[in-house]
């Protein structure tokens, strides 16, 4: 009997260690977890290629985070649900802007979008008096409509501006609803693939070392995880200077449901390497939205952005 009841103590405490070491490996788990909320665009491809590269390492894993729209990304962000973004840096900026502690602390990509517009349309003296998508006023997009005006000496002014879902703009275009869009890819490749539009400008025609999209961490991330933070910027870096049109395209197909004609024709666009944000950059981005009425005070620089 004693050694009945020796034997189910001993398995018993065996079940038990069992049981605490696979707690133990959730929590580490866990713990070395970031959470990064993401749109299925080509312009957040860096953070996927990063999950992807750090599935089979030890230390810090990334936890992509799926949204349908940037409000729903914003504020999952701005409410602390995730400890990162890969967003619009304008709208994470807007954020700061309105006291929410987060810093951009790389690129999103370089250059990677286009002003798409009807096949009627021959420069950009045709913009006047039409009708013209942005995603958001918050946006390089906004930006890049405004450079392509002044490019004909024309102003927003000068066109009716829409903000409309970026799923929603090749449709239109073809509809004849709008006359042209400037949105996050692929979705000009889109346009451009289905026939409805053409490439007016690329981003690199019209600003060069163009901004768009960020990586975002939240401030309490940054600070309570200092080394996970460190280890993950210096990932996503290395991810993006390792990601060529060929592994670009392999990422994309996995976490979008786009024909290999868009993604193909969207990546010919944009490139991933060297993600930092310098100051010089930075405040090219800030005269910008500046002078084109996107704030009248943008976070600063050393406020804003934190280089690893
Ligand atoms: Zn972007």
């Amino acid at each position: 009997m004693y050694k009945k009841l020796l034997a189910l103590a001993s398995a018993g405490s065996l079940l038990l260690a069992a049981l605490t070491s696979c707690s133990n490996a959730q929590a580490q788990q866990s713990e070395n977890t970031v959470k990064i909320a993401y749109l299925p665009i080509t312009h957040s491809l860096t953070a996927l290629e990063e999950a992807e590269q750090l599935k089979n390492n030890d230390g810090v894993q990334v936890e992509l985070v799926k949204y349908g729209s940037w409000p729903e990304l914003l504020d999952a962000l701005n409410s602390g649900r995730v400890d990162g973004a890969s967003v619009l840096i304008e709208l994470a900026m807007k954020s700061r802007q309105e006291g929410i502690g987060i810093k951009a602390v790389a690129l999103g990509h370089r250059d990677g979008n286009v002003v798409v517009v009807s096949n009627d349309i021959g420069s950009a003296a045709d913009l006047k008096g039409k009708t013209f998508a942005i995603p958001h006023r918050q946006s390089s997009h906004n930006i890049l409509l405004n450079d392509a005006l002044a490019t004909a000496g024309l102003t927003i002014d000068d066109v009716n501006v829409t903000e409309l879902a970026p799923t929603e703009m090749p449709s239109a275009l073809a509809s004849g609803q709008i006359d042209g869009y400037c949105v996050a890819e692929p979705f000009g490749a889109m346009g451009v693939s289905l026939g409805v539009g053409k490439v007016l400008f690329t981003s690199e025609e019209l600003w060069e070392d163009s901004i768009c999209c960020g990586l975002v961490l939240t401030d309490s991330f940054i600070e309570s995880r200092p080394d996970d933070a460190k280890a993950f910027v210096e990932g996503y870096k290395s991810a993006g200077n390792s990601l060529d049109k060929e592994s670009a395209l392999a990422v994309a197909k996995k976490y979008m449901s786009q024909s290999d004609d868009v993604l193909e024709t969207s990546l010919q666009w944009i490139s991933y390497n060297d993600l930092d944000i310098t100051e010089d950059i930075y405040n090219t981005l800030v005269e910008k939205v500046k002078a084109y009425g996107l704030s009248d005070n943008p976070p600063s620089y050393t406020d804003f952005v934190k280089n690893f």
